[in-house]
């Protein structure tokens, strides 16, 4: 049921995206990945793996190692596990055609005292990152809960935490933050 949008939007003859199997929630620390991808618009996808599925948010900007940075995430449908090493051309003409690189990936781990499923739900998930690229307490905050405009309502923000790893110089545009952290490709080359 969560997979049936990721589902409907898709043509998995024609798309080497995965369609994803059911997925019983994992007793390890759970997972996440952070997909950069080349559609019509460049953009990072973010997800945490979350009761068996990626929960995933489009994040125009990029997330940010820098506290004073708030970055606009969309919530976007669920995404099956399998897509957590998915990269390759999503082709011309079919949802989110283009180059989609694992940006950086790792596992994850909830800073609170609520369930991840139950902090999903209120609108306010603090967790902390153990990427490669990515580390210490982040918090998505569900902004547009009461918004009546349908886009509005997806709104959330993307913040670092103020702690070790934070850092006010960081920018995403780094060129050593540019490859993919599983086979090194970038979007540009190869
Ligand atoms: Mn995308």
């Amino acid at each position: 049921m969560p997979l049936e949008e990721y589902r409907r939007k898709r043509k998995f003859s024609e798309t080497p995206e995965p369609k994803g199997r059911k997925h019983t929630a994992a007793r390890r620390l759970p997972m996440f990945v952070i997909q950069k991808h080349d559609a019509s618009r460049l953009h990072y996808d973010f997800r945490l793996a979350i009761d068996g599925v990626l929960v995933s948010w489009a994040v125009p900007k990029g997330p940010s190692m820098n506290p004073a940075d708030k970055r606009l995430a969309m919530r976007t449908e669920d995404h099956p596990m399998e897509y957590g090493d998915f990269e390759g051309v999503i082709p011309e003409g079919h949802y989110g055609a283009g180059k989609v690189i694992v940006w950086d990936t790792g596992k994850y781990e909830s800073d609170a005292e609520l369930q991840l499923t139950e902090q999903l739900v209120r609108g306010e998930i603090k967790f902390t990152l153990h990427g490669h690229k990515l580390r210490g307490s982040f918090v998505l905050i569900h902004t547009g809960k009461r918004a009546t405009v349908k886009s509005r309502a997806n709104q959330w923000l993307l913040i670092k935490h103020r702690d070790e790893h934070a850092d006010p110089t960081w920018h995403i545009e780094t060129p050593t933050l540019d490859r993919s952290v599983l086979s090194r490709a970038t979007l540009h080359a190869g």
